[in-house]
C-alpha cells in the first residue's frame, strides 16, 4: 500500500487538511493507496508556484533547445520505467497490462518526442504591410507562452492523457498545475517523480490529487491561471467552461463521445469483426471514442450480430496482470453498477440482452462484454454514453440513412466506417459531423494527428500542432519606420 503525495515546486508534501482518501484495486478491491485529499490551499500554492517557475529562475530563462533536451530526458525515464508503469497502470486502472504495453505507455514516450521536437521552432512571422499613418513599418509577431495552464485528466488512459497535455504545454514554455483522477492517481503520481529525475526545474510541473469537486473548481478558478485543458465528462466541462468563462480563460474540452461503426453492404467482416470488438470493448469500453454503435447494412446485420455476439461470449475476462487477459475490470464498484443501470433502463425499454450474462472472476469490478439485440435508434442506450463494455447493432438501408443515425447524437468526436468503396468512403467521411473518422478500422491515435471533437464532444485538440498552439499567443510588434 502506498501513500501518495502531492507534487508542489519540486517538492513531495501532503494536503494542507492532512486527509487521505482511498484508491482501491479494480480487479481484487484491494487497498491500493492513500491519496491527499487536497483543498483550495494546495491549489493556491501549487499555481503560485507555477506562475513563478514561469515568471523567474531557469525555466523561464531557458530557450527552446534546452526545453525540448528535458522533454527527450522524460521520454527516456518513461521508456527506462515501461514495466514498472505497464503494471502500475493495470493495477490501477484493472485494465488489461497488453494495452498499455501496447498503447498507453510507447505512446505517452512518442507524444513527448514529437512535442520535443517542436520546442525550438516556435518561429514568428514577418508581415508586409502598406505602412501607418504615412510611414513604414515593420511588422513581426513572436509566439509567447500563454501562462499557467491547468490540466484536468480523467482516469480512463491516466499517463497518456497526463503526458498529451504536459508535452505541448512545457513545449511552448507554459507551467502547469496537473490534477489526477482521483479514480487512477498513481501513474501520474510517478510521472511526477519522473519530471523530478529529469530534472525540469522546481515548479514547472505541480501534481495536486484530490477530489474533483474540491480541487478542480478553485484550480479553474484561480486568477493566475491562464488556460484549462479538461479531458472528462461533457457535464463537468460544461461546469468548466462557464467557469473559465468569467475570467476569459483559454479552454480545451475533450469531453465524451457516442461513436458509429457504420458497417456498409461491401464490407469485408474478416476486418470488420475484429475491429468492432476493438471499438466496443478495448479498455471495457471506457474510452470516449468507443465504436458502441454499430450501423450495419440489413443485409448484413443479422450477420454481423451474430458474429460479433459469439466473439464477445469469448473474450477472455481476467485479471488486467496476466497477458493473455482480454478485457480486466471496471474503474469503481460506483462506475459498474452506473453501466448496470444503463443495460437495465435499455432491457425495460425492449432491449434484449445476447451476451453479458457468463461468469466473471469472483472478486473485483468485472462485467462480461454485453452485446444488446433489438435496440432501436431512439432508445437512451443507442444516444447516451455509457462508457462500458456494451455495444450494439442497429440496421440501416440507405447511405443517407447511415449518416442520419451517425450523426443523431449530441456528441461529435470520432467514427469508423467500413466499406472497399473509396467513393463512399471519402463521401461518408466528409458528412459525419465529428472530429475524426477511421476508414476501415477504428479510432487511430498519434501525436501528429489532432484528436478533439465537436458538438458536445468539446472544443480545441489535444495532440498535433493544433495542441502546442494552443499553449502559445501570437503577438504582433509593429515598429515604425
Ligand atoms: P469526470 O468528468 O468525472 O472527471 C474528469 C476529471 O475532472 C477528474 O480528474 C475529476 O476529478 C475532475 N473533476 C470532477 N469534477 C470537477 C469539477 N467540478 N471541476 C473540475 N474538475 C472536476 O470524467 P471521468 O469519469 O474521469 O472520465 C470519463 C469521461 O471522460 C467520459 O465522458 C469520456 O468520454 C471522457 N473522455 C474524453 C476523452 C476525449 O479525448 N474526448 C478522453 C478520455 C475520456
Amino acid at each position: 500500500m502506498m501513500e501518495l503525495e502531492n507534487l508542489i515546486d519540486g517538492r513531495r508534501c501532503k494536503a494542507a487538511s492532512g486527509h487521505l482518501f482511498e484508491k482501491r484495486a479494480p480487479a481484487t478491491g484491494e487497498l491500493l493507496a492513500r491519496v491527499p485529499a487536497s483543498t483550495v490551499e494546495d491549489v493556491d500554492r501549487a499555481v503560485n508556484a507555477a506562475h513563478t517557475a514561469l515568471r523567474q529562475g531557469p525555466w523561464a530563462s531557458a530557450g527552446g533547445a534546452a526545453r525540448g533536451r528535458w522533454l527527450h530526458r522524460l521520454a527516456d525515464l518513461i521508456e527506462r520505467d515501461r514495466d514498472a508503469l505497464t503494471m502500475l497502470l493495470a493495477q490501477e486502472q484493472g485494465r488489461p497490462s497488453i494495452e498499455m504495453r501496447m498503447m498507453d505507455v510507447p505512446m505517452s514516450v512518442d507524444v513527448l518526442r514529437y512535442f520535443a521536437g517542436w520546442a525550438d521552432k516556435l518561429e514568428g512571422r514577418t508581415v508586409p504591410t502598406d505602412g501607418f499613418m504615412g510611414r513604414p513599418t515593420l511588422n513581426y509577431t513572436r509566439r509567447t507562452p500563454i501562462g499557467v495552464a491547468a490540466q484536468i485528466v480523467p482516469w480512463n488512459a491516466p499517463l497518456m492523457i497526463a503526458v498529451w497535455k504536459l508535452a505541448p504545454a512545457l513545449a511552448a514554455g507554459c507551467t502547469v498545475v496537473i490534477k489526477p483522477s482521483e479514480d487512477a492517481p498513481l501513474a501520474v503520481a510517478r510521472l511526477g517523480e519522473l519530471v523530478v529525475e529529469a530534472g525540469i526545474p522546481n515548479g514547472v510541473v505541480n501534481i495536486v490529487h484530490g477530489v474533483g469537486a474540491q480541487v478542480g473548481p478553485p484550480l479553474v478558478a484561480h486568477p493566475l491561471v491562464s488556460k484549462v485543458s479538461f479531458t472528462g465528462s461533457t457535464e463537468v466541462g460544461r461546469a468548466i467552461a462557464c467557469e473559465a468563462a468569467k475570467t476569459f480563460k483559454r479552454v480545451t474540452l475533450e469531453l465524451g463521445g457516442k461513436a458509429a461503426q457504420i458497417v456498409f453492404a461491401d464490407a469485408d467482416l474478416e476486418q470488420v469483426i475484429p475491429g468492432l470488438l476493438l471499438g466496443m470493448f478495448v479498455n471495457q469500453g471506457q474510452t470516449c471514442a468507443a465504436g458502441s454503435r454499430a450501423l450495419v447494412h440489413r443485409s448484413l446485420a443479422d450477420a454481423v450480430e451474430t458474429r460479433l455476439a459469439e466473439a464477445a461470449r469469448t473474450m477472455r475476462v481476467g485479471p488486467p496482470t496476466d497477458s493473455s487477459s482480454q478485457m480486466g475490470a471496471l474503474i469503481s464498484e460506483r462506475h459498474l453498477e452506473r453501466v448496470r443501470a444503463h443495460i437495465d433502463a435499455a432491457i425495460a425499454e425492449g432491449a434484449i440482452k445476447l451476451t453479458g450474462d457468463e461468469p466473471v472472476p469472483p472478486h473485483g469490478w468485472y462485467m462480461r462484454p454485453t452485446v444488446l439485440g433489438g435496440v432501436h435508434p431512439g432508445m437512451r442506450i443507442a444516444r447516451e454514453e455509457v462508457f462500458g463494455p456494451v455495444g450494439m447493432v442497429i440496421p440501416f438501408d440507405t447511405e443517407d440513412e447511415a449518416i442520419r443515425l451517425a450523426n443523431d447524437t449530441p456528441y461529435g468526436l470520432s467514427a469508423s466506417l467500413w466499406t472497399q468503396n473509396i467513393g463512399t468512403a471519402h463521401r461518408v467521411a466528409e458528412r459525419l459531423e465529428v472530429g475524426a473518422v477511421a476508414i476501415n478500422c477504428w479510432s487511430p491515435l498519434d501525436a501528429r494527428l489532432p484528436w478533439g471533437g465537436i458538438k458536445q464532444s468539446g472544443i480545441g485538440r489535444d495532440l498535433s500542432r493544433a495542441a502546442l498552439d494552443s499553449y502559445l499567443e501570437e503577438k504582433v510588434v509593429t515598429a515604425a519606420l
